[in-house]
């Protein structure tokens, strides 16, 4: 039988070394596949439990009146994050929609919003309205306070935290690490960030940005004392089948505000068709566990594989979410390890990527994605800014062999280099 790893040229000495990563992650992948387990079976009960049938899957059209594939869908996502409601729709656009969404609908003039994990994924800036002239539609220019309280040694700062959340009307916490060079929290950790706010401030709205951080754990936000959770179901939560959208969920009270800001007081959540029907939302939630598993699997391969370019987290640290960062030392590494992802892809793997200047960076970005769905980074996926320190970030693996050939791939392109 011939070796599909030499089919794609990878050398003998990549193919030992990958051997031995792959024996080195057998207890990882173990507790990988436990906390898989349960959270497989977990979802398979809520889709019992809400009695998900066919009807469900059907396009709507118009208002969508009695929109029952809708109205399942968003009591799914409820029983799945533990909520008391939840909001779950095609024509939210990506998770930082549905941030704005989430944060402009409970804002009130006046609100004192607190990061509490430091400074916000890069998209939310314009959203809190950070700048000089913050949009109108910012929670700045509708008239609310912002502060952060930045992360001492990568960590949520738990004394000030207590001090400050008395003051605060919305403390705002990111689960995943982003961009940002610090570890995702954990749910044990967000469990603390609550109690702690709780008790500094029992009438504070705990909003927590969930992307990227969904059935990593056995639990979920919610469950750690959080009002609100926000995700985009182009990552985890959409288990790489849905085509778009994103779900916030939480306190009904809460929910049933977002929903006026989303179509038009007095309306909320009662209208909304989608004429593509419903069954990829269902089915991607149902897959969802599956998929960050294989995720995660890729994520902790690489930092085994690659233990010499600093990965974060380390090999044997644990995750929050699905991200992993790699220091690959030179831009000419990063270069190689974007293409190699590109070339390892079942789409476009015949696109060679290369840094560009992209609105709203100050250096060249490179980004590699061979998905189905469009910008979809539950799918395997990588970018990096150029610059020092040179930090690549990686994401995503419908299925973790994928994710293994890419980065044995890109090993050897790199070695090409040295
Ligand atoms: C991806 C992401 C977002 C924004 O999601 P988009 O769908 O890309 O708009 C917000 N916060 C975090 C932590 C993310 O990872």
């Amino acid at each position: 039988m011939n070796n599909i790893f030499d089919e794609f040229s990878i050398s003998k000495k990549t193919q030992l070394r990958a051997q031995e990563a792959i024996a080195s992650c057998k207890s990882a992948f173990e507790e990988i596949d436990r906390v898989r387990e349960h959270n497989q079976l977990f979802v398979l009960d809520c889709f019992t439990k809400e009695r998900i049938a066919p009807a469900h899957f059907n396009a709507t059209y118009g208002y969508g009146y009695d929109d029952a594939g809708r109205d399942a869908l968003a009591r799914l996502f409820a029983r799945v994050f533990k909520a008391q409601r939840a909001i779950v729709r095609p024509q939210i656009a990506s998770g930082t929609h549905a941030l704005a969404l989430a944060l402009t609908g409970i804002a009130k003039k006046g609100f004192r919003f607190l990061s509490a994990s430091g400074a916000p994924y890069d998209t939310l800036d314009e959203i809190i309205g950070k700048g000089e002239n913050p949009s109108p539609f910012s929670l700045c220019g509708l008239g609310c306070e912002y502060s952060e309280l930045a992360l001492k040694g990568g960590k949520i700062d738990f004394e000030l935290l207590e001090k400050r959340a008395a003051e605060a009307d919305v403390v705002m916490l990111q689960r995943s690490r982003g961009y940002a060079d610090r570890p995702s929290l954990t749910v044990d950790v967000i469990e603390q960030a609550c109690k702690t706010i709780k008790r500094a401030n029992e009438n504070a709205i705990i909003f927590v940005d969930n992307c990227y951080g969904e059935f990593v754990e056995e639990r979920e936000p919610i469950e750690a004392g959080a009002d609100l959770i926000v995700g985009s179901l182009i990552k985890n939560a959409g288990g790489g089948i849905a085509p778009t959208g994103a779900y916030i969920a939480g306190r009904a009270d809460l929910i049933e505000q977002i929903e006026f800001r989303m179509t038009a007081p007095g309306i909320g959540g009662e209208v909304g068709s989608y004429a593509g029907g419903y069954l990829p939302f269902f089915e991607g939630l149902f897959l969802a566990p599956h998929v960050v598993g294989e995720a995660l699997k890729g994520a902790v391969f690489t930092s085994s594989l690659l233990s010499d370019f600093e990965p974060s987290p380390a090999f044997g640290d644990a995750r929050g979410c699905i991200i992993q960062s790699l220091h690959l030392k030179n831009a000419e590494n990063i270069i190689a390890f974007s293409q190699a992802i590109q070339h390892c892809s079942p789409v476009d793997s015949f696109v060679t990527p290369v840094p560009w200047a992209m609105p709203g960076y100050s250096d060249e970005v490179i980004m590699a994605a061979g998905t189905f769905v469009q910008g979809a980074s539950i799918e395997l996926s990588g970018d990096a800014p150029i610059r020092e320190p040179f930090v690549f970030y990686m994401q995503g693996g419908l299925v973790f062999e994928q994710v293994k050939l890419a980065v044995m791939y890109a090993l050897d392109r790199m070695e090409e280099i040295l």
